[in-house]
This record gives structure tokens, sequence and C-alpha cells, in this order.
């Protein structure tokens, strides 16, 4: 049997550990999670038992059905460990706990969450915290040596604000690490708060928000700011308070850097404005956007390489870009698991912010207008930079051309 013990205390968090064997059916299914490279697992109440999907690089696969008794077992080890009670759930609950992996010794925080899902059915929905975002430098992350370049820029000079947009799981903080952990921390004061805390970065001082002792966002951010820092990390904006605070630091000669929920760089001076950060304030403080999606990493053993069709070429040249003769197609092998991809890699639009593009933020310009006059001064959209990494052969021509419906097409 799984070793759990029944606590909700973070001190002690309970532990899923190496003494599980695959005959429990919790165990095994986070070991298949874990080496499937899963950021969450869901299991859901269908006709015949409960459907179990994984979501893997940003995609969801149906794995399997479990037999009711088998789920059963799960549910009330869940509860166990997560100390719920393990009567019906008529409202959610969530919860956390560790699973330790047999062989390789690793632990994953896990967050649990169980919601009654009609007809005194329940749903659990776990998420893997850790192993998400390890700390890598901006190339590893997919930044082109231009970007970096931008990046160094203002590291060079560490002053104003920097705002990471992108859209939820985008790889914002992993982004932010990267940023920190490039910062000469010896030199300068550097400082965080996060919700979560997803990875500790040697010589930042890391402040989690935490709502049960009424450590809000921007209250931690009044402390440090009293801390003489020389930078301030925000992970993330999620309110006016916050914002507000953000803005105010980053005029007053610290660097900023922080991440905010908008798909493209407009939309991020539009989140600003709606969290009632005036736009002058945006405008005299903003150094530079960096805007961000995920694509998958195309499997190197097993993709084929296939002639572009009419709407690939249609979608280079809108971009202005020269078309590669061939491009490669996911397939599957035993080396990605028959899934096509290994992992995933970032793309970029860094907007730097120069004289004129903070007069035409001032002026409240709009959204059409911003994003226009941020690609022609700032720098070119994202999905050049997927098309740039299709033509490299690391991601496939069929995810460029999502990232293009789902975030351009409609604009041109
Ligand atoms: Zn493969």
């Amino acid at each position: 049997m799984t070793n759990i013990e029944a606590t909700t205390s973070y001190e002690a968090m309970p532990v899923v550990t190496a003494s599980g064997d695959l005959s429990d059916p919790l165990y095994s299914l986070l070991l298949q999670a874990v080496e499937e490279r899963a950021t969450d697992v869901h299991l859901d109440p269908v006709e015949n038992g409960k459907m179990v999907r994984f979501r893997i690089d940003g995609v969801i696969y149906k794995k399997s059905v479990l037999a009711a008794d088998e789920y059963q077992r799960v549910l009330t080890q869940v509860k166990v460990a997560s100390g719920f009670s393990i009567d019906k759930s008529f409202v959610p609950e969530e919860g956390t706990l560790i699973f330790e992996h047999k062989d390789q010794g690793r632990r994953h925080n896990i967050r649990i969450s169980i919601t009654p899902a009609g007809h005194g059915r329940e749903a659990i929905h776990f998420r893997f915290l850790t192993g998400r975002s390890m700390l890598k430098d901006l190339g590893e992350l997919g930044m082109s040596t231009q970007h970096r370049q931008q990046v160094q820029t203002v590291l060079d000079s560490p002053t104003g604000i920097v705002l990471i947009a992108g859209i939820t799981g985008s790889g914002k903080s992993s982004t932010m690490y990267s940023i920190a952990g490039a910062l000469d921390l010896d030199r300068h004061v550097g400082v965080s708060i996060e919700d979560p805390i997803e990875t500790y970065i040697p010589g930042l001082r890391q402040i989690e928000v935490d709502y049960e002792h009424d450590l809000l966002m921007h209250k931690g951010l009044r402390a440090l700011l009293r801390m003489d820092p020389d930078a301030v990390f925000v992970g993330e904006i999620r309110d006016k308070a916050s914002a507000v605070t953000t803005a105010r630091a980053g005029i007053a000669g610290r660097l900023v850097v922080a991440t905010l929920h908008a798909p493209d760089p407009a939309t991020v001076i539009e989140a600003m404005n709606h969290y009632e950060v005036p736009r002058y304030v945006t405008a005299s403080g903003l150094r530079l956007i960096i805007s961000q999606h995920l694509l998958r990493r195309v499997c190197q053993e097993c993709a084929v390489e296939r002639d572009l069709t009419e709407e690939d070429l249609d979608i280079f040249s809108k971009y202005d870009m020269t078309p590669p003769a061939k491009v490669l197609k996911a397939q599957s092998c035993s080396k990605c698991r028959q899934y096509g991809y290994n992992g995933r890699i970032a793309v970029f639009e860094l907007t730097t912010i120069n004289n004129s593009l903070s007069q035409e933020i001032a002026r409240d310009a709009g959204k059409a207008t911003l994003l226009r006059r941020f690609r022609e001064e700032g720098g070119a959209a994202a999905i050049a930079d997927a098309l740039d990494k299709v033509k490299a052969g690391i991601v496939s021509m069929e995810d460029a051309r999502q990232l293009y419906l789902n975030t351009e097409s409609w604009r041109i």
C-alpha cells in the first residue's frame, strides 16, 4: 500500500512514498503521469467508470477508463492524504501531497482538487507544481540571440519595468526566473513576491503570498520595496493594488520584472489601464514587453519531412519570410512515447519601448494602433519566431499554424 500520512499541514505534507507498488492504483497513476511528463491529471466520471486524461506539453490526451472500484480506492487514498472528509464532497476541496518517484527519488508537489460532478459523483484534478520550471537560461527557453540582446540591454542598466505577458501556462514564470538568474545578484539586491514560489533562486529574497495570514501581493510588495532592493520580481500582477505598486516602483529607479496575463503586447497596456495605472505612468516606466507562447518540440527521432502547402506558404509570406524547402511533421516512436513531440519551447515577441512608442502609449492609442506601431518599431510578432523555429526543424508547421490561427489570423 501507498504510505500516506494524513495531514494538511505544509510542514509535514502527506507523502506518497517510494514504498508504493504498481498494484496500488494511486501510485501507478502518478508514476505513469510523471514518466509521461504530464503537468495535469484529470479524472472525470463517464458511463462505465472514470475517464483518465493527462495534459502533456499543453495538450490533453485520453489515457484510460478506471473501473469504479479502482477509482473508489484512488478517491479514498487522495481524500485521506489531503485530510478531506471521506464522505461525498458537496463543495470543491483543495489539498496538496508529495509524490516520491520509486527509482528517481525525485519529489513532486501535487495540488489536488476534488469537485462535485453531479448525481453525487466527484471529479479529481492533480496539478504537478514542481519540476515544471527548473532554472534555465534564456537561450534554453528558446530565446533568440537578438531577443537575448534586448533583455541584456535592460540588465546592463537595471531600471524601469519589464512586463512578461502570456496566457496561462505559457512559461512566463520560467522567463522571470531566467532573468533573475541572469542578473548579478552579488552586486544587486534582488527580491520577489510570488503566488506561489515555483523555483528557488540562489541570492534572491523570495516571499510567497499567504492569504491565510493576510500577506497579499501588494502588501508583500510594499514591504519588499522598503528593504532597499535594486531589482523586484512580481509573479504575477492580478489586481489594481499590485499593478499600481509595481508601476510606481518601476518609475522610482529600480528594475521591476513582473508577469501579467495578456495574449499580446498591446493587451499588456490595456491590462495596466484596466488596473487603473495611468497611461503616462506605464509609458514612462515601461522599457520592455516580453510576450510569449509555448509550442511543442517535434520528436527528432521519428519526424518526417513534408512539402509546404499553399496555406503554409501564405503564412510565411504574410511575415515576409522565405519559406524552407521542407518542414517537419510529427510521427510517433518509442522515444516520444508515441506522442510525436518531446517537451516544449517558447516563442517570443519582444517590444523595446523607445521614445516614440512611449509617446504612443501615453497618448492613449488603441490596441490595434499600438500593436501595429509595436511591430513597426519594437519587433516582429511571436508567430515570426515560431516560423523561424519551424525552419530550424524544432517546431512543426502544424503547431505554428495553430498559433497563427489562435493569435494572428483575425487581425490581418
Ligand atoms: Zn518520436
